[in-house]
């Protein structure tokens, strides 16, 4: 197992020399700036949407931004949004703004892919992953997170390396390296209308064991104290 750095959990972290701390948020205003001005993908489409700059040890990598998060410029700003925040709540007795504030949001690609042929959104394409896979790397050299939060299949199929069945990784924790980075991952479903995969049994249940996981984790418990 790699050797982590302990990193702080709020905009304000704890422990760390002023110089560092500054240091480190200079440069996650700047990662967010050339993210903000990024046109890099030809078929996306814009603005591009991230979180704030939360320093937390938890780290949520969602699949890509839908078609309404853009106006709202955050991510999970829409029906996908409520159903994850109402599952975090469940768990953490923690609003959507208090997640927010405490939990790193971060996707494997920052603007809207467009809708697909078939209906749904189109999911980013290997280009469009590859070139957007720096700004996850900066991120997690800067934040340096102990948990990972993949939700839904594209997103867990990057920090895992391979494809897998929900089934056969929700409702367990992972140790993985991501970029360099070792640290625990929890897989969670994409909370999306469009799947049923969370509302059906076997998901049910292990959707709930990733949540009881996810509340249990040292570095949640750390980021909500
Ligand atoms: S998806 Fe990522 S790499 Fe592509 S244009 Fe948007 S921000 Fe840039």
């Amino acid at each position: 197992m790699a050797a982590t750095r302990e990193r702080p959990s709020s905009l304000v972290p704890r422990g760390d020399a002023p110089r560092a701390v500054s240091d480190d948020r200079a440069r996650l205003l700047a990662l967010h700036e050339s993210l903000d001005a990024c046109r890099v993908c030809p078929n996306m489409i814009g603005p591009v949407v991230h979180g704030g700059p939360v320093f937390s040890p938890v780290y949520l990598l969602g699949q890509a931004p839908g078609p309404r998060e853009g106006s709202f410029g955050r991510p999970f700003a829409w029906t996908a949004g409520r159903t994850l925040f109402r599952w975090f709540e469940s768990v953490l007795g923690k609003d959507e703004s208090a997640v927010r504030e405490r939990v790193y949001f971060a996707a494997v690609a920052r603007c809207f892919p467009g809708k697909a042929k078939g209906g749904g959104d189109r999911k980013p394409d290997p280009d469009e992953i590859r070139a957007c896979s720096k700004f996850v790397a900066g991120e997690l050299e800067i934040l340096r997170p102990r948990l990972l939060l993949p939700v839904g299949g594209l997103a867990i199929s990057q920090v895992l390396g391979k494809e897998q069945k929900l089934a056969a990784v929700v409702g367990q924790t992972f140790r993985a390296t991501f970029h360099g980075l070792a640290c625990d991952v929890i897989p969670l479903p994409h909370p999306s209308g469009a799947s049923t995969w969370h509302q059906t049994e076997p998901g049910k249940t292990l959707l709930a064991a990733a949540l009881r996981l996810v509340a249990s984790h040292e570095a949640v418990k750390e980021a909500f104290r």
